[in-house]
Order: C-alpha cells, then structure tokens, then sequence
C-alpha cells in the first residue's frame, strides 16, 4: 500500500516545546485508513472538545492541517476513508475522527474499556468524551493477541495493519504496524515514546539525535504505568533495528520531518 506522512497538529507547549502530530495516511484497496488522526475541524471550532489538557499543549488551529483538510488536498474525500486506527484515544489523537463521519474507528478494546466503557477517575480528567460524542462507528480488538513476530504479540486489524500492544503511556495503548510494498514495516508507535532518541540514535536520515530533556520529563508525568515506558523503548530500539523496519512516534518532529520528505 502507498504510504503518506501527515503533521495533523502542532502543539506548542511552553513547557514541552513543539509537539506535532505524526498521522499515517494509508491507500489500500479498501480504501483509505488512517493511523491517529490528529487533531480535527471541529476541534478548532469548538475548543472544549479537547478538555482542559489543551491549556496546557496550546494546539494551533490551522483548518489547513487537519486530516480532512490534507485529504481533501489530495483530491480524496471524507467518505473515501473507511477506517481509522487509533494508537490511544487521548485528544490529540482522535480529534479528526469526527470530521470522518462513516470511518470505521478502530481501538484496543482495553483502551476502549478504560477510556469509555468503565472510565475511572483519572480516565474521566484525561479523556475528552465530546470527541466521541457524535456516535462513531467503533470496532475494538481484545489483547493479548496472537504471535506477531519479532517476539511480539499482535491483533491484526486490517490486511496489513496490525495493532502490536505496548500499554504504560495510557491502559490500552498499543503501537501500529503497517507492511508497504516500498518503505518495508512501519510501527506508528504512537504515544509509547516521546523523544526518539530513547529508541534510535539517528533520525531515518542519518541525522543524530540529541536528548529531549522535556520530552522524557512528559511522558512520565502523561504515563498510566511509568515502570512500562523503559521496556516499551527497548523494544521499539530492537524493531527500529531490524532491517526494512522503521519505528516513528506521534510527537517528533525531527523524524517526521524526515518520513514526510523521503
Ligand atoms: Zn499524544
């Protein structure tokens, strides 16, 4: 299948730094998929929908930058995406979804459970349940999952998309492998590292990567389970290790910058 790489989101965080929104735009004989869908229109014309977290990561409302905005750029429209797969159902992910009314939405059914089914006290504050509000058309797939490879557990959600769980950054994350005909394996890793440089030394490129102090303060304080992140790196460094494999995140700028322009 043919791969893009969208920014669906800028974030800029006084505290964090720029943040953006790594989304994978997918063309299947399906149709087309998306992989996260970044922050969506209805986000920006509607700011509460992202609950209160958007106070402190001060998304930029660029109509533009959405993912129906890219896709309507490339001349597709919204019914033309039959599928979305989140990595997580924090805000900054499942934003487009409602721009995407007749997408099936894909979830891990344990984030699914903990975001929306039984949301407790914590989920409750960092959910945005507005954003699933309009009714979406949800398939979950329950863990743990059948022998992936690379030692990995998988749920294959689509031909070729395959959720790989890595919970820690949220209960029911889980990381999202796409096999290409000319990129080789891509795992979205979504939210399970936030500073590449914890699984990669050098960008796609080649280009070193420095340590993102912030970054890595983030993602502790944003963890449901911090003992899970070291193990979640050391095995998305043993993926991006492999060849034809490339492992990349939601928020690195660095590396998207060089996924989108290859
Ligand atoms: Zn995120």
């Amino acid at each position: 299948m043919r791969v893009h790489h969208l920014n669906c989101g800028s974030l800029r965080a006084p505290l964090v730094g720029e943040v953006i929104c790594h989304v994978l735009l997918c063309e299947t004989p399906d149709g087309l998929v998306l992989v996260d869908s970044g922050l969506g229109r209805r986000d920006f014309a509607e700011p509460s929908r992202m609950g209160p977290a958007r106070f402190l990561l001060r998304p930029e409302r660029k109509d533009a930058n959405t993912a129906i905005g890219q896709v309507e750029a490339r001349g597709f429209t919204a019914a033309d995406v039959s599928h979305i797969v989140l990595t997580h159902m924090d805000f900054d992910h499942i934003g487009g979804i409602a721009d995407f009314p007749d997408a099936t939405i894909h979830t891990t059914a344990e984030e699914y459970d903990w975001a929306v089914v039984n949301p407790d006290f914590a989920s409750k504050q960092r959910y945005s349940q507005k954003q699933w509000s309009h009714g979406p058309n949800i398939q979950t797939h329950a863990g743990p999952g059948e022998a992936w490879g690379y030692g990995l557990n998988g749920m294959e959600v689509l031909p070729g998309i395959t959720f790989v769980p890595m919970a820690g950054h949220t209960k029911g994350h889980a990381a999202v492998a796409v096999e290409t005909e000319d990129r080789g394996l891509l795992i979205h890793a979504g939210d399970a590292v936030f500073d590449a440089s914890c699984y990669s030394p050098t960008s796609p490129s080649g280009t070193p990567l420095t340590k993102i102090g912030t970054f890595r303060r983030f993602e502790k304080v944003m963890a449901a389970d911090r003992k899970k992140l070291a193990g979640n790196h050391a095995t998305l460094a043993q993926l991006n290790d492999q060849d034809g494999v490339t492992v990349f995140n939601a928020h690195d700028k660095r590396v998207f910058t060089d996924l989108a322009g290859s």
